[in-house]
């Protein structure tokens, strides 16, 4: 067997493709995730998309599919319990329906792990210690791996740091709960700033209003959240990315000054070590591979 099925069901587009066993996309394609979202038969859609590679590869060799997505997920990574950006996907298990509609073993994992799984390894980075990723996109991602294991908590929920509290603000969540620090660091929060205010595309929203005290707000509170994970952890080292930092004229600077002001004397503050993330467009299915290899190995 020599290639791992992957798809990547992001908050806007899902990605999908081949992977072998250097960990190279072969095949890559991506698509808006509204097909998938409005399809009433969610395993007869990515079947559709997925077929035409089973049939050129050959069934036999693929080891099998492995998914990642932004939904908060069962421990044993088999049901999906939320996923705020796509319809009928809340309380399923998407790897039991495509597992019975393929017929190969199938994995799942949140996006920004296998993200982080990726840039550990692309970024030759040694996954010695802990190494914490900080993907601010549509929401604040947030994944942690230990020693080279990603870590996931006691019932499968760790990492969820964009829905650390804050105080005094009452706003409700798109998770169900209130005062999430998500609502004030967010490419949402962002892309209503862009809409509502400065009536600007977003991605324009740091190139021409970056010193609005309302637009550097979005980094001070992500830079916060930051802090205080590098606080806690006092990690190897601190994989930034995500769609917002990829942003044309994101103040990495800006952002990397708040962290270190809000870390201790003399370390955190001076060890901590940044690496930007590499933007790869095929980071997700490719982690999704490496995530799906460690698996196998640890024959689970
Ligand atoms: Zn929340």
């Amino acid at each position: 067997m020599d290639y791992y099925l992957t798809v990547e069901i992001g908050g806007t587009q899902l990605r999908y493709g081949v992977v072998n066993e250097a960990f190279e996309a072969v095949e890559f394609e991506k698509e808006p995730n509204t097909g998938f979202s409005e399809a009433k038969d969610k395993g007869e859609y990515l079947a559709g998309l997925l077929n035409p590679w089973i049939k050129k590869y050959g069934k036999a060799n693929f080891h099998c599919i492995s998914l990642c997505l932004a939904s908060l997920l069962n421990k044993e990574r088999t049901v999906n319990y939320n996923s705020p950006n796509i319809k009928g996907l809340d309380n399923i298990s998407l790897t039991g329906i495509l597992e019975k509609r393929l017929g190969m073993r199938a994995f799942m994992e949140r996006d920004v792990n296998t993200v982080l799984l990726y840039e550990i390894m692309k970024g030759n980075i040694d996954p010695a210690g802990i190494v914490i990723g900080i993907f601010l996109g549509t929401g604040l991602g947030n994944a942690m791996c230990i020693d080279g294991k990603i870590y996931i908590g006691a019932s499968g929920s760790s990492c969820e740091l964009g829905h650390i509290p804050t105080a005094g603000l009452d706003e409700a969540c798109g998770c169900g709960k209130k005062s999430c620090i998500e609502l004030l660091a967010s490419g949402k929060r962002l892309a209503e700033l862009a809409k509502n205010k400065y009536r600007c595309p977003v991605d324009k929203i740091f190139t021409a209003h970056g010193k609005e005290p309302d637009v550097r707000s979005v980094v001070h509170m992500a830079a916060i959240a930051t802090a205080t994970e590098i606080t806690i952890l006092d990690p190897n080292c601190v994989i930034l990315g995500g769609g917002v930092m990829e942003t044309a004229g994101f103040p990495f600077d800006l952002f990397e000054q708040i962290v270190r002001e809000n870390l201790r004397i003399p370390n955190p503050r001076q060890s901590v070590k940044f690496v930007r993330a590499s933007g790869d467009p095929a980071a997700g299915i490719v982690g999704a591979a490496l995530n799906a290899r460690g698996k196998l190995l640890t024959g689970y």
